[in-house]
């Protein structure tokens, strides 16, 4: 089995059990995981280096010092934090740089990341949205730093990843192509932000699968294929599912397990290794079927 789950019991203690990002969330995803042979790897602390490219140092000090001084509150009106938050989240990023280091030496062809908080919307200087820390950013920079010549990133969480795109839209060896609805928080992902190294496809509320599969099997597959990456990195987040309480869209579990299918298809195809990082999804018993979609995906094709 060349593919494994990073995760650790660490990811249930950053927790607001009234908040629709919960640690309920995880042992949902993971629920379907006993039925594949999947290996579990505990994941490492982030090194400094790595998250300073990405965050601003008086950023992360602010993270620690709430964090460790004025535990529970909230970075932002969407964004809690408690005692243990800043430890949890370096750990969410350290599973993403481990990941890619296993990529990248040739261990494995696929990981999934099962962390919380997610990433996407944490900006260079803020925390958004739920995230903290920006996981997926933090792989992308550890891959660049291991000699990966270009990095591709693939975003089907149902909101845009606007951290993860003002974080690299200046830096071409890394592509950033998402799917979101839109017009929808936080706002970003027009067509207007599109540039060489930006591709965003918004799609309307109430979308459901036969746009999201033009998007994967002829836009998002062209986009890879042009852009030859050394790695992929997937942003995962399964609130573009139609029964997610917070968003509008409406793909099926077969709509995702086509996108799914895509990613792994093209990383075949390009002869190159593929992450997963979990973002969003707030339904408990979709992420149960969507983990277990990802799952045997994921082993199929290890
Ligand atoms: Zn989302």
């Amino acid at each position: 089995m060349r593919t494994a789950v990073i995760y650790d019991d660490i990811f249930l203690k950053h927790d607001l059990p009234t908040h629709p990002e919960n640690a309920l969330r995880l042992k949902y995803f993971l629920k379907s995981l006993p039925e594949f042979n999947i290996p579990v790897l505990k994941p490492k602390n982030v090194s400094y280096d790595i998250l300073r490219a990405v965050h601003f140092e008086n950023y992360i000090e602010d993270v620690r010092i709430s964090c460790r001084e004025n535990a529970p509150g909230f970075f932002d009106p969407d964004t809690y934090y408690g005692e243990y938050t800043f430890d949890v989240a370096l750990m969410a990023a350290g599973a993403v740089e481990m990941g890619v280091e296993l990529l990248l030496s040739g261990k494995l062809r696929s990981v999934f990341c099962a962390v919380r908080p997610p990433g996407h919307h944490a900006e260079k200087g803020r925390a958004m949205g739920f995230c903290i820390f920006n996981n997926v950013a933090v792989g992308a920079v550890k891959a660049l730093s291991l000699g990966a010549q270009r990095v591709f990133i693939v975003d089907f969480d149902a909101h845009h990843g606007n951290g993860t795109q003002h974080i690299f839209e200046n830096t071409p060896e890394v592509f950033y192509f998402s799917t979101h609805q839109y017009p929808f928080y936080p706002g970003t992902g027009s067509t207007k932000e599109n540039r060489s190294n930006v591709l965003n496809v918004p799609m309307k509320e109430g979308t459901g699968d036969a746009e999201f599969q033009k998007a994967y099997g002829e836009t998002y597959r062209k986009a890879v294929k042009s852009f030859s990456p050394d790695i992929i990195l997937v942003s995962a987040g399964y609130d573009l599912h139609r029964d997610d309480p917070l968003a509008g869209l409406e793909v099926t579990d077969s709509g995702i397990e086509y996108i799914i299918t895509q990613i792994l298809e093209s990383a075949e195809e390009l002869k190159i290794p593929v992450l997963f990082s979990l973002e969003g999804g707030y339904n408990l018993y979709a992420l149960e079927r969507c983990g277990r979609i990802t799952f045997r995906k994921l082993a199929e094709f290890s």
